[in-house]
């Protein structure tokens, strides 16, 4: 038992490194299109197990074997995040097809989290083949109704939030809260909400008061709701 789980970690740790190498590749893509995992600092590429960075930093000080210069934290902090969460939704021990519904969903929202924080964007190159996945996936556990209205309701209203709003609240999060939809379900959709909604303004709060952020600075919404959603499906449901 305690085997299979190290193994589903490993797992998510190794599909970390594979959305690292989407997370530096998606802003740049067109302009260097390959989709390979290189080093940032001096652009040799990484092979093996040189491209799993928690390794790196455990038994080799997190350094490019080539250049010598320090691979970025965040490239620890992807697999990290991926490993616990893919580890974490495998204790909820509701058959293998709600595994693969939550392993996916965590696929999606590990490298939306971290685009929205570093780009404040939310590609729609996950977002919309995401709803679909989502959709499928809920359909084929029996409750597509209740998704189909996670998507609508989701997405509606921050559309009309994103459109109200002009700024602050994107149709990038639109897309990102109907997935959320599509997966979770609509109830579940709506807790995730209200604890995301609830999050940005306590940090967005915090942010104004310490003067980290000025009123007119942009900050991403993405990682909230994509945080309102990680622990209503971690704790509520
Ligand atoms: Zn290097």
């Amino acid at each position: 038992m305690i085997w299979q789980r190290i193994g589903i970690f490993v797992l998510g740790v190794l599909a970390g490194s594979m959305l690292n190498r989407f997370i530096s590749w998606w802003p740049n893509h067109g302009v260097y299109g390959e989709f390979r995992s290189t080093c940032p600092h001096c652009g040799h590429p990484w092979y093996g197990l040189e491209q799993v960075s928690l390794w790196g930093r455990l038994f080799s000080e997190g350094r490019c074997q080539y250049c010598g210069d320090k691979v970025p934290l965040r490239h620890s902090l992807v697999e990290l995040a991926t490993g616990v969460l893919v580890l974490l939704v495998s204790f909820r021990g509701k058959g293998t097809l709600d595994f693969v519904r939550l392993f996916l969903f965590v696929l999606l929202v590990v490298p939306l989290f971290f685009i929205d924080l570093k780009h404040h964007r939310l590609p729609n190159i996950l977002t919309m083949p995401g709803i679909g996945l989502g959709l499928i996936l809920s359909a084929a556990l029996g409750y597509m109704k209740s998704a189909l209205s996670g998507v609508v309701v989701g997405g509606g209203v921050l559309f009309v939030v994103a459109l109200v709003t002009r700024g602050g609240i994107g149709m990038g999060d639109a897309k990102l809260q109907a997935m959320v939809g599509a997966f979770l379900g609509l109830r579940h959709m709506l807790t995730s909400l209200a604890i995301g909604v609830l999050l940005g303004g306590i940090v967005g709060l915090l942010l104004l008061v310490f003067q980290v952020r000025g009123r007119k600075d942009m900050i991403p919404y993405g990682p909230f709701l994509i945080t309102g959603a990680i622990l209503t499906l971690l704790v509520v449901s």
